[in-house]
């Protein structure tokens, strides 16, 4: 049974895992700003699980509506019937969203966002006889999930090259990260907002007429926190509009206050689209995703009962009463507890403390937004991504979680985080930091 599998190769320790298994890492139980472990140990949650658990952990509210909700409607058919709980949540979802998003399509992850998305932008066009459009362009270190749409777009070469041809027709836009310009830019970047001028060498390439969406992150979390240049995200707007091409962005992470507002399209003040979302919107306790779509793209893919038909789309678990009743209670308690404010202003405190790590061994970039942040570090010389994963395990033995991708330390806390967790956080890695090979 713990043969090992082609799997291993993957960081899933769910699967048989042997290199997992010699280190085990497993937590058990978890409240407010902390894990607990196996061996009954404290740690801090430096990245709000894996970006989602922005209320923290074990908010009474969301618990309580679980239990509830459990007890009352369990299940609801997604097609043909509905409960009022999911209606109540779109309302609620897109009356925080910014202005133009009237219409949610309930998912249950980012990835399944997504492709939902991407959908919907080719049947968006279809419906108005533009069928020609169904080039979609991403860009590299994008990252939009683990389905097929999803790694077509995406920007991470290794997740997609063992999977054959994928999406035909996809295009990525150059990565807006400048290290050499931008190192300790203290929020967003002041160069790089020229690379957006690349959608217009794309566009001529193929003609405005085969052309459905560019997808983006406002600000690429995963591969890196990497902020968007000033002007960029205005910039491919405007070509966008310009070309008649929907612009989504994948907020997935940067959705639910985690910049200071409830979505990134409102912090930055460029509205795009379409609106990919998962993680936040149940505080990261049952899977849900959405995507939010203005009234003009939902009215066009949205044909009427006949069209429908032939345009079938939905999941099983669309809207599930449980998730919806957890969707509530999460927005719910970010209203009451008033967290996306609290992200805004904690995020001065936590931009110190972050740029505060400057000069420490190997520290080549800090990068900071709202309550989101980064540290990066030079490679060891042909080990790549092992001095950033020593420093994971050593704040893991220090009672702190971080997370890493590459070389990159990032760090995303729960909302609810105060002044001394801030500084427990960045104190125990600069602690580290100090040590590291
Ligand atoms: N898009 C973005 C921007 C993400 O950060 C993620 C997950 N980190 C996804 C999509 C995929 O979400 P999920 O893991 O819920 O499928």
């Amino acid at each position: 049974k713990s043969a090992p599998n082609d799997l291993s190769a993957f960081w899933m320790p769910f699967t048989a895992n042997r290199q997992f298994k010699k280190t085990p890492r497993m937590f058990v139980s978890a409240d407010g700003m902390f894990y607990k472990t196996g061996d009954g140990r404290e740690v801090l949650d430096g990245t709000a699980g894996l970006w989602c658990c922005n209320a923290g952990h074990n908010q009474p509210k969301i618990v309580e509506a679980i239990r509830q909700q459990a007890g009352e409607l369990d299940y609801a058919p997604a097609f043909q019937m509905g409960h009022p709980k999911a209606f109540e949540l779109a309302t609620r979802l897109c009356d925080m969203a910014p202005e133009p998003f009237e219409h949610a399509f309930f998912t249950n992850s980012g990835s399944e966002s997504v492709e939902t998305a991407l959908k919907i932008a080719l049947a968006y066009h279809r419906a108005r006889g533009e069928g020609s459009r169904t080039r979609l362009i991403g860009r590299e270190r994008g990252y939009h999930g683990v389905n097929f749409g999803g790694i077509s777009v995406g920007g991470i070469v290794n997740n997609r090259r063992h999977f054959g041809t994928l999406l035909a027709g996809v295009d990525h836009l150059p990565a807006t990260h400048l290290p050499e310009k931008n190192a300790f830019t203290r929020g967003q970047p002041e160069h790089g907002a020229e690379l957006a001028e690349d959608l217009e060498r794309i566009v001529a390439l193929h003609g405005a007429e085969t052309i459905a969406a560019v997808i983006v992150e406002p600000m690429a979390g995963s591969t890196g926190v990497l902020l968007p240049p000033k002007g960029y995200l205005e910039r491919l707007r405007e070509i966008c509009t310009k070309h008649g091409i929907l612009l989504i962005f994948d907020e997935v992470i940067t959705g639910f206050g985690r910049l200071g507002s409830s979505f990134a399209a409102e912090h930055f003040g460029v509205m795009p689209d379409l609106i990919t979302c998962a993680k936040g919107l149940t505080n990261g306790v049952i899977p849900m995703g959405a995507v939010l779509a203005t009234a003009e793209i939902h009215d066009a893919f949205m044909q009427g009962p006949e069209h429908m038909i032939e345009l079938f789309h939905g999941y099983t678990y669309s809207g599930n009463p449980i998730a919806s009743a957890a969707g509530l209670a999460t927005l719910e308690t970010y209203r009451e507890q008033g967290l996306f404010e609290r992200a805004a202003e904690l995020a001065p405190y936590w931009e110190e403390g972050l740029h505060s790590l400057r000069g420490l061994p190997h520290v080549i970039d800090i990068r900071n937004m709202g309550l989101i942040g980064a540290v990066e570090l030079s490679p060891i010389a042909g080990a790549p991504t092992k001095r950033a994963f020593q420093a994971f395990l050593d704040c893991y033995e220090k009672g702190v979680l971080i997370r890493t991708t590459g070389d990159i330390i990032a760090m995303s806390p729960p909302l609810i985080i105060e002044k001394p967790h801030i500084d427990q956080l960045f104190g125990t890695l600069a602690d580290v930091l100090k040590t590291l090979e």
